[in-house]
């Protein structure tokens, strides 16, 4: 793939054709890379649990224990193992064919279906959502529930997470120049500018959140990048540090 065709009349119809060529090859060894990082990232994911697992047994079988020592070890072992389920199960969550079940859309009206949302999301992770409407009609759109649910489970978890437990977690809904939309905001650590364009890169975690020793595998905005590209949806975030993250999805009206 490191070859290219050789450009010998860069004007006529062949030298366009050459040119095609040689774009493609690049577009196909781009994402051999890709995938050859992605897999190499899975592994190591998967690979860094499975060996505290390994260590913490060691330890155990050593030499004798106290029974609080043995609860703390075993501790130590479910929270690597489930360590392991999260980031296998993201993985599936990212390799799943949806075509089918999830490119299903229906008619869907916004205001109730975000109030349901926030309220379940709000009792899962034992925090506060806030809802905000500013619309005064119902918003009614195309979308796959699932799916749009799955989004915005990742969008508020992730809120909750990275900001402080009295901070508030809010999200919107509106119709801005004919496009409805939702935000998920939070008054959080936020997301340095120049890591943007990257937090929705499979296992793409900001240095300070894992120093933090923040628990997540990576692949949650991954998650919610492929399954809003499926459903048509676009997806946007504005962020400052030490003050915040609005992640941003506009959806296709109904
Ligand atoms: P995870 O949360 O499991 O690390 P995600 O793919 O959901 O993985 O997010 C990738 C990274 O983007 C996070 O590790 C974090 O650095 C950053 N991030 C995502 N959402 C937020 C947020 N609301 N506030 C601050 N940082 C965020």
């Amino acid at each position: 793939l490191n070859e290219r065709v050789p450009l010998a009349e860069p004007n006529d119809e062949i030298g366009q054709l050459t040119r095609s060529i040689n774009e493609l090859l690049e577009r196909v060894e781009a994402s051999l890379i890709r995938e050859k990082q992605f897999t190499s990232d899975a592994s190591h994911e998967l690979r860094t649990p499975l060996s505290v697992l390994r260590g913490t047994l060691e330890v155990l079988i050593r030499k004798p224990r106290t029974q609080e020592e043995y609860v703390e070890k075993i501790k130590s072992a479910f929270a690597s193992i489930d360590r392991m389920s999260a980031t296998i199960d993201q993985l599936l969550a990212l390799a799943r064919e949806e075509k089918g079940k999830f490119s299903v859309r229906e008619e869907l009206e916004l205001i109730t279906f975000l109030e349901e949302v926030t309220d379940q999301s709000a009792k899962e992770q034992g925090r506060e959502v806030r809802f905000q409407c500013e619309a005064s009609t119902p918003i009614f759109v195309r979308a796959n529930e699932q799916s749009l649910q799955m989004i915005l489970s990742n969008l508020i978890q992730n809120a909750v997470k990275y900001s402080q437990p009295d901070a508030e977690v809010l999200v919107k809904t509106g119709v801005a120049e004919g496009t409805p939309y939702i935000e998920v905001c939070d008054a959080g650590s936020g997301i340095a500018a120049r890591h943007l364009d990257k937090i929705f890169d499979p296992f793409f975690r900001e240095k300070e959140v894992v120093d933090r020793a923040v628990p997540g595998t990576g692949l949650g905005l991954a998650i919610v990048r492929k399954l809003a590209q499926e459903s048509g949806i676009r997806v946007s975030v504005s962020s400052e540090q030490g003050k915040g993250s609005t992640f941003r999805l506009e959806l296709p009206d109904s």
